[in-house]
């Protein structure tokens, strides 16, 4: 029992005084801010000091400037303006995303409501010359208590996302990632494309640094679509890959962005030793991390005929490039493809959630 409470207040109190709910106190002290200045071992009760309070209005004001609160704890160790001049730099760069997403989302809107013109059709008028035939799926695997892998795919676009962060911000990035890309690429170009990622970026960012409970999530997303003029359109951040089978040869079309990928590309890592890296599943690219995002993208000409894979870390760290290029050429079904692949997958312990996309390029 606390020996003496008369100079602090008890949370409902201060929270009272201070206008911050107990929820937010709770979470503040859980990121180690405004901690409470006395807690009652028997009850658990927590205790405020009233010159807690000036901090209290510090730290909401912060965030209501947007401030995540990792970094406000860092300003309250070591005050400087120089910290809150490097925010205020933040803020307007971040300020410019926003008025670059609504361009694109004016740009689009104004597309639809005039002269927008599916994929499918040619904008010169003349028949349409190439689809993306896709098949989806996902799964929790046989490990993980939830499934933080997300799936898009219609019939110009495929995407697959892998979510980090833990519950329920893993869920929430990929799922915003892929439906966010999915909803603002129309098939129009590469441009197109890195915009659409850009803004799902800006936008899983903004939320994640406003709510506590997502605080840290993030995504890889690696989006494919198909253009107007016949090519395949591929942006990618993380490490999930995108492949297509021509000729029955299996083709990385992207680069992990992952600590052991960038050893082997610097060869100081094979690809066998970087298998069972401790630093494996480590990144170095995430989509929601920051206000920007460095984006890997490419162009490829489309031939009928090309079989594209999509998918997570859950398939390719239990299936090898050699098994995923047979089961890929084992059956003209997609429905069966992906169904062997995961199948696959699971058989060999489903360590991870799991998220694929097949799809064939046609006239
Ligand atoms: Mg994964």
């Amino acid at each position: 029992m606390l020996s003496c409470v008369d100079d602090l207040m008890t949370i409902g109190e201060f929270s009272q005084r201070s206008g911050l709910s107990p929820k937010r106190l709770r979470s503040y002290a859980a990121g180690g801010l405004l901690v409470p200045a006395a807690v009652d071992s028997a009850s658990g009760y927590r205790y405020y000091s009233p010159g807690q309070l000036r901090e209290a209005t510090l730290i909401d004001t912060l965030r209501d400037a947007g401030m995540p609160l990792a970094d406000i704890a860092v300003l309250l160790c070591d005050p400087s303006s120089d910290r809150l001049d490097s925010w205020a730099t933040r803020v307007e760069i971040d300020a410019e995303h926003r008025h670059k997403a609504l361009d694109v989302a004016r740009h689009l809107l104004s597309i639809e409501a005039t002269s927008f013109t599916p994929v499918s059709q040619d904008r010169t008028g003349k028949e349409p010359r190439m689809t993306l035939n896709t098949v989806s799926r996902t799964d929790i695997g046989l490990v993980r208590d939830n499934n933080e892998d997300a799936v898009g795919n219609n019939e110009h676009f495929a995407a697959v996302a892998d979510g980090m962060g833990g519950h329920p911000g893993g869920e929430f990035a990929s799922a915003v990632a892929v439906a966010l890309v999915q909803a603002a690429f129309t098939g129009r170009s590469l441009d197109e494309l890195e915009a659409a990622v850009r803004a799902a970026n800006w936008a899983i960012w903004d939320r994640a640094s406003a709510s506590a409970e997502l605080e840290g999530m993030g995504t890889t997303i690696c989006a494919a679509g198909l253009t107007g003029d016949g090519s395949l359109v591929v942006v990618n951040v993380g490490d999930s890959r995108a492949c297509v089978l021509r000729n029955g040869s299996l083709m990385q079309l992207t680069d992990d962005h992952s600590v052991t990928a960038e050893l082997v590309r610097r060869g100081e890592l094979s690809e066998d030793q970087a298998l069972d890296h401790p630093h494996r599943g480590i990144l170095t690219r995430a989509l929601g991390v920051g206000p920007d995002v460095e984006l890997d993208s490419a162009s490829h000409p489309a031939e009928e005929g090309d079989r594209l894979l999509l998918c997570t870390d859950g398939l390719f760290n239990e299936v090898s490039n050699d098994e995923i290029a047979s089961l890929m050429e084992a059956t003209d079904d997609l429905h069966a493809t992906a169904d062997a692949l995961v199948n696959l997958a699971l058989s060999r312990g489903g360590r991870d959630n799991l998220a694929v996309v097949v799809a064939e390029i046609s006239l």
